[in-house]
């Protein structure tokens, strides 16, 4: 495993695969890996010759200064999970300063106003943030496919729209939802809630799959209506927002109609610990 924690040490490095015409895989992330991250790492391995992981925690993206300090960081434990599924894997884990250069500001970014539903509406300025060290990330390391969870479905889609808007010559993929056994969605803030926490949060993905089956005959306003009845029932968990929308605009469905397909999103707190899950229901 090759381990860069400079840009310029990388990209000298890159500079010889670059030249070699290779498929370069990238999956970005944020570190604190669990499986939901090897299984993207794992979709780099199969289709690219060369794989390169970054681990920066990107300030910009945070609106909540807790948050970010609160943000778990183990650079060697997370080298070791790379270790066991990409023993070649290019690893970069940069500082602050050498990303942002002394300006740790955000471009501001049009995403065709993707940016301004659910979490661009709750976390004011995350997208702009998002698409700042995306933009550098991909100047800097020139992937041919780039990986992305659908866990967070809408930076996907405001991924797909910076990669169009500014013409940056990289195939965006999209992989599924890793979960834990309870069907909890794998997130690095999982390790912040309690065991019991734990298993209480696995009712979002309990509610999101009888969202799924009450889309089938409801409207979307019928089955938002008994969401957030059924969460008023648990103290512990805290609904920030519900949202039942079209997968391309993620605009909220109104009126349902045949030619598009939708998708539940949800946030919600459990003991001030922010949690998001989607899931498809077409
Ligand atoms: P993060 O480190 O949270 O910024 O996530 C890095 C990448 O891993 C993003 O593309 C996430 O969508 C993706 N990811 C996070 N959790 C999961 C999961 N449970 N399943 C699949 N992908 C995930």
């Amino acid at each position: 495993m090759q381990i860069f924690k400079e840009k310029a040490l990388l990209t000298a490095y890159l500079k010889t695969i670059w030249d070699k015409n290779c498929a370069i895989g990238f999956v970005p992330t944020m570190g604190a890996l669990h499986q939901g991250h090897l299984s993207l790492i794992k979709n780099s391995l199969d289709e690219n010759d060369y794989n390169v992981v970054s681990i920066f925690v990107n300030p910009t993206q945070f609106n909540n200064i807790q948050d970010l300090e609160k943000y778990p960081r183990d650079l060697d434990a997370d080298l070791e999970k790379i270790r066991t599924v990409c023993p070649n894997c290019i690893v970069f884990a940069p500082t602050v300063n050498d990303i942002y250069e002394g300006n740790t500001n955000s471009k501001s970014f049009n995403y065709d106003g993707i940016e301004n539903e659910m979490e661009g509406k709750h976390r004011p300025g995350h997208f702009d943030g998002v698409g700042t060290i995306v933009k550098k990330l991909f100047e800097i390391i020139k992937p041919t496919n780039a990986y992305f969870g659908e866990k967070d479905f809408q930076q996907l889609q405001i991924v797909k729209k910076l990669v169009v808007k500014n013409n940056l010559k990289v195939n965006i993929v999209g992989c599924p939802i890793f979960r834990e056994a309870n069907g909890l969605a794998m997130s690095s803030r999982n390790e912040r809630l309690s065991k019991k926490d734990r298993e209480e949060a696995a009712l979002i993905y309990k509610i999101l799959l009888t969202t799924q089956e009450k889309f089938a005959s409801r409207s979307a306003k019928e089955v938002g209506d008994w969401v957030k009845k059924t969460l008023e029932k648990h103290e512990s968990i805290t609904l920030e927002y519900f949202e039942i929308a079209d997968e391309t605009t993620l605009k909220t469905c109104i009126k349902r109609s045949k030619n598009k397909e939708y998708r539940a999103f949800i946030a919600v707190f459990i003991d001030n610990i922010r949690l998001i899950d989607n899931i498809s229901l077409n």
